[in-house]
């Protein structure tokens, strides 16, 4: 069978050069007589893989020396824990915006260590924008204010981030982290689980500016604690305190060396740009499928559409997927369809979906 194009909201579609490279290289891994699964994470062979990919995705993302790289685990579900745990001792309480499913979330975590204030909320019309927010609302004595750039499930993303003064801005980055070019020096911390736009599963990026870590909660995990995480006197800052997800960093670096490629997060964003607007023009245009997202906070990396019945809908799933087109079924809180389009879809793919829904939409009339 040939390889589909993938919708999926994650696990999501790695590069095919990736995959093809990470399958020669399966068996053994340069001519060091043995495959990644199978190094000792503590060797020099895995060591020029762990900080391969650390300085890669320094460069891709320009993150300067005041932040910190950490690969760990537990996914971004982790971090809605562990942020609080490390952070909400500045001050005992924190600034939330709720924008979907994935911040309710990390906003019901951290209530179990600190006070919670959410700014604003999208709920009222279903989480099809972004609220607008008043900066007089901001607490100044906030341990910080945490947003999610994207918003998988509903498919919106801020345009501009939050004017947060001193407060840390925290972010989780989980669905459109290297999609598109953010200023790393604006964050305290950007955190995201790598399976939607960096590798597989298992990996979770945290970059965290280094003055915010050391003031954890007594009683916190020592796995918990960023700073265990961290080797503060090191050129890289992966301290390895426990076996790090290993394959996963390698199958991440491998992603990395192939976004330099396609000319880093610039190119990408203009790619991406020009992909999700294939999609979106399409359904601006159509009399039968129409996205319920208000146009300016619309995602780059998630499309949610409806088609104007039930019937149609659950059509439209079973034909796109008979053609090669999967994974298009909607999360169950949106219904209809969503078209996960991250980093790794390539143009003809979105492309292919847009022909074949102008043909469902001819053929359905
Ligand atoms: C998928 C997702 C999560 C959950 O990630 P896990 O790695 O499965 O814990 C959190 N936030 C956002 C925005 C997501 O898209």
């Amino acid at each position: 069978m040939a390889r589909v194009f993938n919708f999926s909201a994650g696990p999501a579609m790695i590069p095919e050069p990736v995959l093809a490279k990470a399958a020669a290289e399966m068996v053994e891994h340069h001519d060091h007589g043995m495959g990644v699964m199978e190094m000792s994470h503590r060797s020099k062979m895995y060591e020029e893989i762990i900080f391969g990919a650390e300085a890669k995705l320094r460069s891709l993302m320009n993150i300067p020396q005041t932040h910190k790289i950490l690969f760990l685990q537990g996914g971004a579900s982790l971090q809605f824990a562990m942020i609080p745990m490390n952070l909400m001792t500045r001050t005992g309480k924190a600034d939330f915006v709720n924008t979907g499913m994935w911040s309710k979330k990390a906003i019901q975590e951290a209530k179990k260590y600190g006070t919670v204030n959410v700014l604003a909320s999208s709920e009222d019309k279903n989480n099809t924008y972004i609220p607008t927010l008043d900066p007089a609302k901001f607490d100044k004595d906030a341990s910080y204010l945490h947003i999610t750039t994207n918003n998988t499930i509903f498919g919106t993303r801020y345009r501009e981030l939050p004017d947060v003064g001193d407060v840390p801005l925290v972010a989780d980055m989980s669905s459109n982290i290297l999609s598109e070019v953010y200023d790393a020096s604006k964050f305290g911390i950007m955190y995201a689980g790598a399976q939607k736009n960096i590798g597989p599963a298992g990996l979770t990026v945290v970059i965290i500016r280094e003055d915010l870590m050391g003031k954890t909660l007594p009683g916190t995990p020592t796995m918990l604690d960023y700073t265990v995480h961290y080797d503060k006197d090191a050129p890289f800052n992966n301290a390895m305190y426990n076996t790090p997800p290993t394959y996963s960093i390698y199958i991440a670096k491998l992603v990395f060396e192939w976004l330099e490629a396609q000319g880093g997060v610039p190119a990408m964003q203009k790619i991406n740009e020009y992909k999700a607007g294939l999609l979106y023009d399409f359904l601006d245009n159509s009399k039968m499928f129409n996205g319920p997202v208000q146009k300016e906070y619309r995602s780059l990396m998630n499309v949610p559409f409806v088609a104007n019945s039930e019937e149609l809908n659950e059509k439209f799933i079973k034909e796109s997927s008979k053609a090669g087109f999967v994974n298009l079924k909607g999360h169950r809180s949106v219904g209809g369809m969503r078209a996960s389009i991250y980093n790794a879809m390539p143009t003809e793919g979105v492309q292919a979906l847009v022909n074949f829904m102008k043909k469902f939409e001819l053929d359905n009339k």
